[in-house]
């Protein structure tokens, strides 16, 4: 699956059934009442292919039924092209590359784009990063306006993130996972319950010398800064935010050279992106083909944001790259 000849790309019915494979990997069940193994295949010209009747409530359905790709008019073979091209590219894959790639207008390119992104955002984050002996490291960015201005102006203490830009905050797990998400601002109120739910309490927490964190880390089984100005944040291996701060530099390589320019209403589903590929990277042992696989699994339950997501782009004027 490393490169775009796999049939599934192209081939529909390659695509379908390693869709069903993915998705009814423990039993084929009926998305409209939920049982499992009591469907029937329906055969004959009059019948999609794929479609399958459910012999409890009788509802017919296929594979995508319930999900993301429900009532798109785009091939289901594009719609894995389109997210194995934005899994295997570290920095992303534009709307615009997507659409010279598949053939396919720009317009359902990017439609398509911020679908998959939708289905990369991760639901279940019950357990919390970080645990006991294991180092977390927090930190902001801000997403927005000119790129040369955004490094200073964060470290400043009363000029941080500057007007019109996005901030967003990071807490990675070092060896582990991130996860990021755009706030409102940057101070310990807001912070605080952020860091709280997303923290196991016995971790080390690292962070820059940003005032807003003694405050909240104290909480947490210890707290190390880094100061910048003098140049300190080299001199250890463990008193550091390199992890952190390696995330935010993909992520702005991505969003400056990739998608140029990014609404903040559009921001979270980047960074549901952006987390998805660090999360199943493959120093953690996940292969494109895992992340890919993964990816699909996504589009399960996703159906009504979907829907949300659809009704907000085609009255959105904003299209932000
Ligand atoms: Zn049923």
């Amino acid at each position: 699956m490393s490169d775009l000849s796999n049939p599934i790309f192209y081939d529909e019915t390659k695509a379908r059934e390693w869709l069903e494979g993915r998705i009814w990997a423990n039993g084929r069940f009926c998305p409209h009442c939920g049982a499992v193994n009591q469907s029937t295949l329906l055969q004959g010209k009059s019948h999609r292919p794929g479609l399958y009747q459910c012999n409890a409530c009788r509802e017919p359905f296929t594979v995508t039924v319930g999900t993301l790709y429900e009532r798109s008019h785009i091939p289901l073979s594009k719609w894995l092209a389109a997210t194995h091209l934005m899994m295997a590219s570290k920095k992303g894959m534009s709307a615009m590359q997507v659409h010279r790639m598949l053939g396919i207008s720009y317009k359902s390119a990017w439609f398509m784009c911020h679908r998959i992104r939708e289905s990369l955002r991760e639901t279940k984050l019950d357990t919390p990063l970080g645990g006991h002996n294991k180092v977390v490291e927090a930190d902001e960015t801000y997403i927005g306006g000119k790129e040369a201005n955004k490094h200073k102006s964060k470290r400043r203490p009363g000029r941080q993130g500057g007007v019109g830009k996005a901030p967003v905050l990071a807490l990675v797990e070092r060896d582990g996972a991130v996860r990021s998400q755009h706030v409102a601002n940057v101070n310990a109120k807001t912070l605080r319950p952020i860091l709280k739910q997303h923290i196991d309490k016995k971790s080390y927490v690292m962070t820059d010398e940003s005032p807003v964190y003694p405050p909240i880390t104290g909480e947490f089984g210890g707290h190390g800064t880094v100061n910048h100005s003098a140049e300190e944040y080299v001199r250890a291996v463990f008193w550091h935010t390199n992890t952190v701060e390696n995330y935010f530099s993909i992520l702005k390589r991505g969003i400056v050279g990739i998608y140029h320019h990014v609404s903040a209403e559009h921001l979270p589903r980047y960074l549901a992106e952006f987390d998805f590929r660090y999360n199943q990277r493959i120093t953690l042992g996940v292969n494109d083909d895992q992340r890919m696989a993964k990816a699909a699994k996504g589009i399960v339950g996703k159906r009504l944001t979907y829907r949300r997501t659809r009704r907000s782009e085609e009255t959105s004027t904003d299209i932000p790259f």
